[in-house]
């Protein structure tokens, strides 16, 4: 077995300069190996490329299909912003005219003076929509409303200022202590009226609404908090 050779004769058509190699079987089958751990590799690297091309084309369409829900909710929020444009300037014609508006928002919190401990009515002294509900699951701790910015905030119960700061996410953001272990907050404003320690009286403008922190169009974020935990604020706007 080991003194097996094969010999490849390499014949020129013109039958000139006729050459041999001579291979030890055991060549041989150190060639063969080293030919199948090259085919190998190279298979499995073809194989893994795809899995990976496969991923980074995923990962292309996953965002695009993000820039555009993006870009769809920046045009839901600017509609959003336009209907609460047109609200308002439909309330000031019909306060100029001398029409009293049905509900306004400043009233709902005047109302709800006879109970004072917990948050109550609108945040704003404008209407404006809910462009964001509150959503436990999706991570949203308070609800988004559409307003121009400048847009008066109010307090929506008396209390003490804990928190009146900036941040990189929220922007400008106060937070308000009330009894009964009662907390709100307000986020993403243009300006802020108030600084920590402050008591406030309900209804108090304690800031101006903007575009501050993360943010894609001028709202306020509101959340109300009950011991410490985030809870839906929509019960506590009517
Ligand atoms: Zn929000």
């Amino acid at each position: 077995m080991r003194d097996k050779h094969l010999t490849l004769l390499v014949v020129p058509h013109d039958e000139h300069n006729v050459r041999q190699i001579r291979l030890s079987y055991r060549r041989l089958q150190v060639l063969a190996a080293v030919l199948g751990v090259v085919l190998v590799t190279v298979l499995v690297a073809i194989a893994s490329y795809g899995r990976v091309a496969a991923r980074a084309g995923r990962a292309v369409a996953l965002e695009q299909e993000n820039a555009r829900l993006e870009a769809e909710n920046a045009k839901v929020n600017a509609i959003a912003m336009n209907l609460a444009r047109t609200e308002q300037a439909y309330e000031q014609i019909r306060s100029m005219a001398g029409l009293t508006p049905d509900v306004l928002p400043v009233e709902d919190v005047q109302q709800a003076d006879a109970e004072p401990r917990s948050p109550r009515g609108w945040p704003l002294t404008t209407k404006g929509f809910v462009t964001a509900p509150f959503d436990s699951d999706e991570g949203h701790s308070g609800v988004d409303i559409a307003v121009p910015s400048n847009t008066p905030v109010v307090a929506t119960a008396g209390g003490q200022v804990r928190e009146s700061g900036s941040d990189a996410v929220l922007g400008e953001y106060v937070v308000i202590d009330h009894d009964d272990g009662y907390e709100t907050m307000y986020a993403h404003n243009a300006n802020r009226l108030v600084s920590t320690g402050a008591v406030v009286e309900r209804g108090q403008t304690i800031a101006y609404s903007g575009n501050t922190g993360r943010s894609t169009a001028p709202h306020l974020h509101y959340e109300v908090r009950r011991r410490g935990e985030p809870i839906d604020p929509a019960p506590y706007m009517r």
